[in-house]
């Protein structure tokens, strides 16, 4: 594994490779890597011939500044983690590398509704330091093939509208969510939880699961649409509520607008595309959400 911490060394290796006919995959991150990353980093070596993870804690994209100074940060263990998985070069670099002229006053986008909504409502300019940070990566990486996790749906959604926006043509690979043996999805967060919030974490998945099998099961008959589904989101919110999480939204939305359902199709599921009806939840264990 070659280690870039400048772009110029970086662009012009990847340039290079690229005359030779090599493809890249591309899967950045924030670090404190797990497996749900090297599932990512697995999946860009089975599509690209070379693949380029980063390491970089994006300031731009924190909306809560305590959260950005407490996010994990386990370099030596992520370079072991990258090089065994096969990762052919790493990419990180320091702040000012990334926003040479500082990090206020910065470019804006349109990303329409999606940065009024759920992530959006709960973390205001979170979206708008995303696209900041992942244009910069991907002007310089300018990969052919991008992997995210679809833990971060709605993260997924604006990346691929910034790429629409941008006229870049690079594959969106949407990847899916890897979870600890009792559901947790894997979050380099989670490391911040103790014993006891982290046994009582699991309640996000019990409440998703649960609530996944009575929608794809569909409404008892005589109930209406809106009820029933109202009905699941409380029922979803109080297994989180026992589980003494702090409820920012349970919401059940169409998978490709994001719209709330019933709107577009109640009790329907396409189970072969997996866009159909997407649950998305923000909650606190503790101090960590
Ligand atoms: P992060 O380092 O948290 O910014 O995440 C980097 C990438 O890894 C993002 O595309 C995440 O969606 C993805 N990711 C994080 N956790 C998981 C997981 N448990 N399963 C699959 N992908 C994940």
């Amino acid at each position: 594994m070659i280690l870039f911490k400048k772009t110029g060394d970086l662009n012009r290796y990847l340039d290079q490779q690229r005359r030779t006919g090599a493809t890249i995959g591309f899967v950045p991150t924030m670090g404190a890597l797990h497996a749900g990353h090297i599932s990512l980093i697995d999946i860009s070596k089975k599509t690209a011939t070379l693949t380029v993870c980063s390491i970089f804690v994006n300031p731009t994209q924190f909306n809560d500044p305590k959260d950005f100074q407490k996010y994990p940060i386990t370099i030596e263990k992520d370079i072991i983690l990258l090089e065994n998985a096969g990762v052919e070069v790493l990419f990180l670099p320091e702040l000012d590398e990334m926003y040479p002229d500082g990090t206020k006053n910065l470019e804006t986008y349109d990303l329409g509704p999606l940065e009024t909504i759920l992530e959006g409502k709960y973390r205001p300019g979170h979206f708008q330091g995303v696209c900041q940070v992942m244009r910069r990566l991907l002007q310089l990486v300018k990969p052919d093939d991008l992997f995210m996790g679809q833990k971060d749906y709605q993260q997924c959604m604006i990346v691929k509208r910034l790429i629409h926006l941008m006229g870049w043509t690079i594959n969106f690979h949407t990847c899916p969510i890897i979870r600890e043996a009792d559901g947790l999805a894997m979050s380099s967060r989670n490391v911040r939880l103790n014993p006891a919030e982290r046994q009582r974490a699991t309640a996000i998945y019990r409440a998703l699961s649960r609530m996944k099998d009575e929608y794809t099961a569909g409404p008892p008959p005589d109930t209406s649409p809106t009820h029933w589904l109202a009905d699941l989101k409380k029922k979803a919110k109080n297994t989180l509520n026992d589980a003494e999480f702090r409820v920012e939204y349970v919401e059940i939305v169409d998978g490709k607008t994001l719209d709330q359902l019933p709107e577009t199709a109640p009790g329907r599921v396409e189970k072969s595309k997996n866009t159909g009806a997407v649950v998305l939840v923000a909650a606190f264990q503790g101090e960590v959400r």
